[in-house]
């Protein structure tokens, strides 16, 4: 039996259940499908860090927008809190990024006055007994540090789910389980979804394949190049006060969270679609997490998990209408940045579909930069 909806979103990830959650806002019904879980890919085990101010294009062609999405969470935590009953956990965070040579010195110092001029945020450079006395357990090696307030920071999983369940709420929208196979459709408009198991006649259709996204190359017949970069993080019990500072140096990244764990990695490999736990790479982390906060090099595992970011050639979204289809739009792209992209890949992407403009600063995120017929 064939099922209808007015919007397919394929793909329950941060980006897709966004779109969702904005359609919902504007009274249209959509049918989210995810074959693994809604949030379970990246968009659950990102570190959930929606700082504006830092990254890939920031300063740059991804500034104002990344702005516009912080400023986006702000307002609306409150209200998608009271109305799911989902507590995302977002909060403001303060971070200490350690300088351990003195190459980084100057680095870090531009960017505490940078950060200092944005609006909400406060920064200063901090000298090694400064640090000391905010976390004595931090390395003794630093040569100082700089201390920010104000960037924000979510629990991407709930976060997710929290779209999509707000999404339900207001529209009727659902989550549907189900592995897409293909679209179809003629005269540049695609009428069906196929899947593994049934087909979905639509009105519209949303790509929110986050890595996957090439997948859709052969289904819409155009160029789509998102590549997955792999990266793993290890979640650690500490003994001891939790600490309360995100903390960054010499290749680490710390991220203490609510739930008492602390969230350590970073890593980034180009290794395709590879989803495996690396025992290697688990050890490269507590090398270096150990260099900045040595307490944690041996700390007890609760959790490893490794998933992929989807990342573009010039590492900015892709957003809108999809190259020759009337009525098919991609909302993927969002590199290292999509739980803090999720607002305003959401709105922009809702904008688009129901007014044909948006107010965001998404110029420079077309498919159309990458389009070049596949057929
Ligand atoms: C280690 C790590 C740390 C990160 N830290 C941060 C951070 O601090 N802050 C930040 O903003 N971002 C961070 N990110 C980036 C962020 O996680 C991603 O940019 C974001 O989750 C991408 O969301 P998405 O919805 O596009 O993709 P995904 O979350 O991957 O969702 C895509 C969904 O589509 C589904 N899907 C794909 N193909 C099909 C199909 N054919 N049929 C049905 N379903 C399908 C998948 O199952 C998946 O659930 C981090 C990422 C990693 C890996």
């Amino acid at each position: 039996m064939t099922e209808t909806a007015d919007v397919v979103i394929i793909g329950g990830g941060a980006a897709g259940c966004a779109v969702a959650y904005y359609l919902a806002q504007s009274g249209v019904q959509s049918t989210i499908i995810e074959r693994a879980g809604v949030g379970n890919q990246a968009s659950g085990n990102a570190a959930g860090g929606l700082n504006p101010l830092t990254g890939v294009g920031i300063p740059g062609p991804l500034g104002s927008f990344a702005w516009e999405c912080y400023e986006l969470h702000s307002d609306l935590h409150e209200g998608l809190v009271q109305d799911t009953g989902i507590d995302y956990q977002h909060r403001t965070v303060a971070k200490i990024d350690l300088a351990l040579e003195e190459s980084d010195v100057p680095v870090l110092k531009e960017s505490a006055s940078r950060i200092d001029a944005a609006e909400g945020f406060k920064a200063q450079w901090l000298e090694p007994d400064d640090v000391a006395k905010l976390e004595p357990r931090i390395s003794k090696d630093i040569i100082g540090g700089l201390y920010d307030y104000g960037n924000t920071a979510a629990d991407g999983h709930r976060l997710t789910n929290a779209f999509a369940a707000a999404a339900g709420n207001k529209s009727g929208s659902t989550v549907r389980e189900g592995n897409v196979r293909s679209l179809e459709g003629s005269s540049g408009k695609i009428d069906r979804v196929i899947l593994e198991d049934g087909e979905i006649s639509c009105g519209q259709v949303v790509m929110a394949l986050g890595p996957w996204s090439r997948r859709a190359e052969s289904w819409l017949g155009t160029y789509i190049p998102v590549d997955p970069l792999k990266g793993e993080i290890l979640r650690l019990k500490l003994d001891g006060p939790p600490i309360e500072y995100d903390i960054s140096g010499a290749g680490a990244a710390i991220y203490p969270k609510l739930t008492g764990l602390n969230w350590c990695g970073t890593t980034e490999d180009w290794k395709g679609f590879d989803l495996n736990l690396s025992e290697d790479v688990a050890k490269l982390i507590r090398k270096r997490v150990g260099r900045v906060f040595p307490a944690l090099e041996n700390a007890e595992l609760a959790l490893h998990t490794a998933c992929l970011r989807p990342v573009t050639p010039d590492w900015l979204p892709v957003l809108g209408q999809a190259p020759g289809w009337e009525n098919v739009y991609l909302a993927t792209g969002a590199g290292k940045k999509g739980i803090l992209l999720s607002t305003g890949i959401g709105k922009s992407v809702a904008d688009l579909m129901t007014t044909g403009e948006t107010t965001l600063s998404i110029q420079g995120y077309s498919p159309e930069r990458f389009a070049t017929r596949l057929d």
